[in-house]
This record gives C-alpha cells, sequence and structure tokens, in this order.
C-alpha cells in the first residue's frame, strides 16, 4: 500500500516476496521515519488460523505513526490485509505447538528528499515468516543485565512508540548483555537511571510481597499487547496488578529481605518469559532459586491456550482468518 500527499493511501496489492526497491534519498535511509509492529498467527489443533488481537496491533502502528509525523491508515484495511496475507500463504503457519507465523507489518518514508522534514510519501507493507517455539523444551527462566549507562528511549522522545530508531538505541546495550551472558537489558528511566522501563523487547512484571506490579506507561515505555493481555488476566483471577513507578533500590531491597517472589517479561515473541536473575552492578541477584514461578507458569499456560485454541477465547482476542 502506497500513501502520496493529496492522494491518501492508494495500490493495495499481494505480491511475491521480492528486494524493496527506493531512491537512495528516500528519506527512510537517512531519517529513521519508520514504524513496525510484531503479531503472530497460530495454528489450532483442529487445523483452524488465527490471529492474536491484531487490532491492537493496527492502533498501535497508527499511534506509532502520529508521533513520527507520519500518516494513519484504516485500521480495519490494516487487519483485513493482515488476514488476506495470512490466507493466501496458510501452508506457511506451522502445527507444530509452540511454533507460529510470525507478522511484520511496517511503514517507512519513501520520498526522495535530503532536507529534514516528514516524507511525502509512505509505504505499508506486511512480511511474514514461520517462527519455532521460543522456549523448545519448555519455559526457561533468564538472565537480565539491568543497565546502568546507556538508556533507550527519554521522556518525550519516541519510546512510547514502536520506532525503529529505538532498536538501533538498544543494539549497543544489547550486546554488552550477552558479554555477560544476559539474554536482554532491562532498562531503567534516561535522567536518573532509578526506575524500571521495559526489557528489550519485553514488559516486565514483579511478584512483590504478594502484589503484582509493573512500571506505569511513563511515556518512554512501549504499551505491549502482551502487557495489557496480562493485566486482564490477573485481574479475571482476582489478582489486581499496580501500574506504578519502580526503582531499582525498591527490587534490590525486596531481593534482599526475600519479599521478592517472581518476575517476568511479556511480549509477542516469549510470550511470557520467566526472569531467573537479575545482574545489577555486577552482582546477580536470583530470583525465586532461578525457579519458574506459579504465576508465570499459570500466564503461559493460559494464553498458549488461548492462542492454539486449547482454552476458551472468551475476551475475543482471537481473530480467525
Ligand atoms: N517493549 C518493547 C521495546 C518491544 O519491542 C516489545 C515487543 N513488541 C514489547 C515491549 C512487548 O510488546 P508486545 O507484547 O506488544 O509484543
Amino acid at each position: 500500500l502506497d500513501y502520496v500527499e493529496g492522494q491518501g493511501w492508494h495500490d493495495p496489492r499481494i505480491v511475491p516476496y521480492a528486494p524493496l526497491s527506493y531512491d537512495p534519498a528516500a528519506m527512510i535511509f537517512h531519517y529513521g521515519q519508520a514504524v513496525f509492529e510484531g503479531l503472530k498467527a497460530f495454528r489450532t489443533e483442529s487445523g483452524d488460523i488465527q490471529i492474536f488481537r491484531p487490532d491492537q496491533n493496527a492502533k498501535r502502528l497508527n499511534r506509532s505513526s502520529e508521533r513520527l509525523n507520519m500518516p494513519p491508515i484504516d485500521e480495519d484495511f490494516i487487519v483485513n490485509a493482515i488476514q488476506e496475507l495470512v490466507r493466501v500463504d496458510a501452508d506457511w503457519v506451522p502445527s507444530k505447538q509452540g511454533a507460529s507465523l510470525y507478522i511484520r507489518p511496517f511503514v517507512i518514508a519513501t520520498e526522495a528528499g535530503l532536507g529534514v522534514r516528514p516524507s511525502s510519501r509512505y509505504s505499508f507493507v506486511v512480511i511474514m515468516s514461520p517462527v519455532g517455539a521460543y522456549y523448545e523444551e519448555g519455559l526457561q527462566p533468564v538472565k537480565i543485565l539491568v543497565e546502568s549507562h546507556y538508556a533507550r528511549a527519554v521522556q518525550g522522545g519516541t519510546g512510547g512508540a514502536k520506532a525503529a530508531g529505538n532498536y538501533a538505541a538498544s543494539l549497543k546495550a544489547q550486546v554488552l548483555a550477552k558479554e555477560h551472558d544476559c539474554a536482554q537489558v532491562l532498562w531503567l528511566d534516561a535522567i536518573d537511571k532509578k526506575s524500571l522501563e521495559e526489557v528489550g523487547s519485553m514488559n516486565v512484571f514483579f511478584k512483590i510481597g504478594g502484589e503484582v506490579v509493573t512500571p506505569s506507561l511513563s511515556g518512554s515505555i512501549l504499551e505491549g499487547i502482551t502487557r495489557k493481555s496480562i493485566i486482564h488476566l490477573l485481574n479475571d483471577w482476582g489478582i489486581p496488578v499496580i501500574e506504578r513507578k519502580i526503582s531499582i533500590d525498591e527490587i534490590v531491597q525486596a531481593y534482599e529481605n526475600g519479599t521478592l517472589e517472581e518476575a517476568f517479561g511479556t511480549g509477542t515473541a516469549a510470550v511470557v518469559s520467566p526472569i531467573g536473575s537479575l545482574l545489577w552492578q555486577g552482582t546477580p541477584m536470583v530470583i525465586n532459586n532461578g525457579q519458574i514461578g506459579e504465576l508465570v507458569h499459570k500466564l503461559y499456560d493460559t494464553i498458549t491456550g488461548i492462542q492454539y485454541g486449547r482454552i476458551a477465547d472468551k475476551h475475543d482476542w482471537m481473530v480467525t482468518c
């Protein structure tokens, strides 16, 4: 689908996978005017294909575009386009448990121009790839590096949007995390490096002294669709989730006095990921003896149960293809 100022979005088409060709001066190559989404299609045991909450991804794509001064796309169009594409390549949706079809919609600035200003032309593209189970051998607790030097996003910046540039800003720290044998980085706020923000590609939750808490949406955190769904499930079970500022000092204190019961990340890729330890200023804080917590287990089983059609979808989260 293409956009030209004055003409709007036009020319929707499904074409065989091939390289895209743009002018070397296309603004995407220079000013990072690009936003994207990530969602998955699942094959149920009866063979049906269903997508998890695509309407939410469509909404978030437009919110991200708005922040980068890019034009919105009709949300029903986005959902229908994704459904149609999945239908065309239905064979690509794996039937193996845990595997799925990852769908990547994105919008890029395509006008050729070297001045810094919003582009007058855009392309909306959707690509897809089958992906294996994130946890081949069942849930595995991960080690996370609490990043105290680099920042991913600032207040008033683009952190709340799924903008390509946010990920560019995170690569250096991601490499450092790997060097410390950590799966991902836990970001702190950019100003005083105290408040927890989110993990590389996940939002983060803690169970402290029987209470479930998650960082409030500060403006520099991505509002995860899994996060929203997890909060919904926990509320269904009568477990309130407190969205508030959480400082790393509070986590250290809870760890030291033995009230840090569980920690986990949530996101499209891993769904729910138990955090086994946090590496903070060179010292690991092992959570729940490095074991998978009860809550994480139940959440993982429930959300994947809904996605693969084993558990009734009472919230109407799944959209059939
Ligand atoms: N934070 C960031 C920075 C992410 O890239 C993602 C993955 N999209 C998330 C959180 C989790 O969001 P979601 O649950 O919508 O996948």
